[in-house]
């Protein structure tokens, strides 16, 4: 994406925009800290020399951020050294150690997406015996070799045991419901986005922090940023994006099935009608020109005269092996109703990502699945996943329904579960391949032949829709 050194101010002005509209709704912000996981990426040229670099690591190391003035609404936790560190393990070890230093102080824990901050916990499950080994006696792990992270950390190491033992009691535990707020007792609300794909983070979050509030602050793209939640404490589910008008001039592709050819006419910020969708169109100070940035927004009402967005869903995501078209929000519902049987068994999906196989015929679709099993004494068995599998494809729309029954050009569904971090190592390849930490969303449909033989690798059940799904001719949506 092109970009231009003005974009940073704009960037920042939807920034310091955030938490005076937070401070409307949750008080007292300026009397503690703020726990985020942020990261940076290594920089490349383009082959015409220019410095190509995701766009948050544009933002963390412009002089905006890194020189920043004090401000006691925004104190992190994190020191810039730690969140500038290239290094991803080196970057997140010694965030995570000031956070659990600074456990009191934290009264917000976040990341830019959901996957991040889940990211995050995932760490503390693997690394806490030697972040407590750390905290115990104030040193700092070997493994962090960073000078300008060594010395930061320099002053902010002490021995305190007490603290010590405390998060690695917590931690041995094996059931970490609750964990953040027990390890973060101030923690007032998730400050994660949890719209869009990374909905189906929810309830993996609600299990860590105990339901505290989830706050979608932001809605951004590389493109571009394009606004802010005026509402953030409200439901995901709920969650409305104004649109700044400032940010680039916005422009609306009718969408949705009563859309005609002829009614495709793009439509002005000013002009969407409440109730509609539409697909976002931008056309940016740093020279995209009605560019479809791929985000299908629903409009929900008005702030003055700019417009309030829900967002539906990034378009595209497909899986298709006949005429049947799935899309990403499609899939997610299917994911969701499906799951809802392993809540007996005190399970949920953490992750999943899918793919279509047209190796054997007919195709069909394999979902892959990681667990997160709560009761390992419990474990959902053949019979129960594979129900599973029924109940996506009774999910699924009804063109994918005929296939099935009516053509038999769809074979049954299939669940293949992985081992337990799978997707973690998913986005460890895509990070080593040039992927940001920041950024990273888990793709909801994979076809590259390394990434599925990754997954294919870390298959612990197969599982196939035991019959037909449900299909009658009357009932085509
Ligand atoms: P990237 O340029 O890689 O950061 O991705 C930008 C895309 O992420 C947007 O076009 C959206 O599809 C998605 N996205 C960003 N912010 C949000 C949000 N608040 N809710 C849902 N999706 C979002």
């Amino acid at each position: 994406m092109p970009t231009i050194k003005e974009e940073l101010d704009r960037r920042q002005l939807l920034y310091s925009l955030l938490m005076p509209v937070m401070n409307l709704y949750v008080k007292g912000l300026d009397k503690g800290k703020g726990l985020y996981f942020l990261f940076v990426k290594s920089e490349t040229k383009t082959p015409g020399g220019l410095l190509a670099r995701p766009v948050l690591t544009s933002y963390y190391k412009s002089e905006h951020f890194k020189t920043r003035p004090y401000d006691p609404f925004n104190v992190y936790t994190s020191p810039n050294e730690a969140i500038l560190c290239a290094d991803s393990f080196q970057s997140m070890y010694t965030q995570m150690l000031c956070g659990l230093y600074e456990s009191e102080q934290v009264l917000r824990v976040g990341a830019v997406f959901a996957s991040g901050l889940l990211r995050a916990i995932r760490f503390l499950q693997l690394n806490w015996p030697q972040l407590t080994h750390d905290i115990r006696t104030g040193s700092l792990n070997t493994k962090v070799t960073d000078p300008a992270i060594q010395e930061c950390m320099a002053q902010v190491l002490r021995p305190d045991p007490d603290l010590a033992d405390f998060i690695a009691k917590e931690c041995a535990k094996e059931n970490w419901k609750g964990i953040i707020t027990t390890i973060w007792p101030n923690t007032k609300y998730l400050d994660v986005i949890v719209t869009g794909a990374m909905a189906q983070y929810i309830p993996t979050l609600d299990y860590y922090s105990g339901g505290l509030p989830l706050a979608c602050t932001m809605y951004a793209s590389s493109e571009c940023y394009f606004g802010l939640n005026l509402t953030p404490m409200s439901k995901p589910s709920q969650v409305s994006y104004t649109i700044m008008p400032n940010m680039a001039y916005f422009e609306f592709l009718p969408h949705g099935p009563n859309s005609s050819k002829h009614a495709r006419k793009l439509v002005d910020l000013a002009d969407v009608e409440i109730g509609k969708e539409y697909e976002l169109v931008i056309t940016t100070y740093s020279g995209l020109c009605r560019y479809r940035v791929g985000d299908i927004l629903r409009v929900t009402g008005f702030y003055n005269s700019a417009p309030q967005f829900h967002f539906v869903r990034r378009k595209n995501v497909l899986l298709s092996i006949d005429s049947d078209k799935t899309d990403e929000a499609e899939l997610q519902k299917a994911v969701e109703n499906a799951s809802q049987i392993l809540q007996e068994f005190n399970t949920s999906v953490v992750e999943y990502t899918s793919y279509a196989d047209t190796n054997t015929i007919p195709g069909h679709y394999v979902m892959y699945w990681e667990l997160l099993v709560k009761d390992p004494t419990n474990f959902p068995n053949e019979k129960v996943l594979s129900q599973c599998c029924l109940v996506m494809e009774e999910s699924l729309n009804s063109v994918y329904r005929q296939c099935r029954v009516a053509d038999n050009s769809i074979g049954p569904l299939e669940i293949r579960v992985v081992k337990s971090g799978t997707f973690e190592e998913l986005m460890d390849y895509a990070i080593s391949r040039g992927a940001s930490i920041n950024q990273y969303k888990v793709p909801r449909c994979v076809t590259f032949t390394p990434v599925m033989e990754l997954l294919d690798s870390r298959v612990i059940s197969v599982h196939f829709s035991p019959s037909l799904p449900h299909w009658t001719p009357e009932r085509r949506r």
